[in-house]
């Protein structure tokens, strides 16, 4: 029930688990980050708290890498397990999901899929969202999730990784909270404020559907027809 996701010049994994932390409050069940380290995305997530998934990766030290997505998953579709935890990922590997939300239709676009060949691992709506993405993808990846947002129905804040792309996070949302934090040469993705309050108060706010393309110098936002959305930086001024 929690997205974070970072690129720039520190090591991810350990702002991300700092990031999910913050984002407790909203309860969950399982937990997990993906994280590009130089070759390959490497996905470790796991059932049950923070604490079980910090464990896992040394607090972040046995995913070195600096860029990354985080989830906290609060399971609506698929029981909580580490299968079912995100990041969920793509056939071949390629991409790495954390998804917010329901994706009602996802029963139809996954057998439609698995017609195609495409084999699934878990039981969750968001498999389908990686899975698409895959199969949609000719080299270009806001083609490839304009697709994805053509199909799926439900709600949904989703940050997207691609290993072909490692430069860049892709972040979407529709009914499903999602801001996007502005940093010096670093930039950050979360589902609410405090997640990225101690790295930066400003921030843009997503509307449905924009699509955000977000790098280490700069973030830049999309309509659906690839049309650049002009967007002013909120500054945050609360505390928590
Ligand atoms: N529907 C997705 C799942 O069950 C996402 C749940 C969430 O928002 O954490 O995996």
């Amino acid at each position: 029930c929690g997205i974070v996701g970072y690129i720039g010049g520190d090591p991810a994994a350990p702002f991300l688990l700092q990031g999910l932390e913050k984002l407790e409050y909203r309860g969950y069940d399982s937990a997990g980050v993906a994280v590009y380290d130089g070759t390959s995305l490497r996905v470790v997530k796991a059932k049950g708290r923070l604490q079980v998934l910090k464990g896992l990766i040394h607090d972040g030290k046995d995913v070195p890498g600096t860029v990354g997505i985080g989830h906290t998953r609060w399971a609506t579709h698929g029981a909580p397990s580490d299968i079912n935890s995100h990041p969920q990922v793509s056939d071949s590997g390629k991409f790495a999901v954390v998804h917010n939300g329901i994706i009602e239709n996802y029963l139809a676009l996954k057998q439609h899929l698995i017609r195609r060949g495409v084999s699934f691992v878990s039981e969750t709506d968001t498999e389908v969202v990686a899975q698409l993405l895959e199969y949609y993808y000719k080299g270009d990846i806001m083609d490839a999730v304009i697709k994805v947002l053509q199909k799926v129905e439900g709600s949904y804040a989703l940050g997207i990784i691609c290993a072909d792309k490692p430069d860049q996070l892709v972040a979407v949302r529709k009914d499903s909270p999602l801001i996007i934090g502005l940093g010096q040469g670093e930039n950050f993705i979360a589902s609410d404020v405090p997640a990225i309050l101690s790295r930066t108060r400003d921030i843009y706010r997503l509307n449905d559907n924009e699509i955000a393309i977000i790098q280490r110098e700069g973030v830049r936002i999309y309509d659906m027809d690839k049309e650049l959305i002009p967007k002013e930086p909120v500054h945050v001024e609360w505390d928590v």
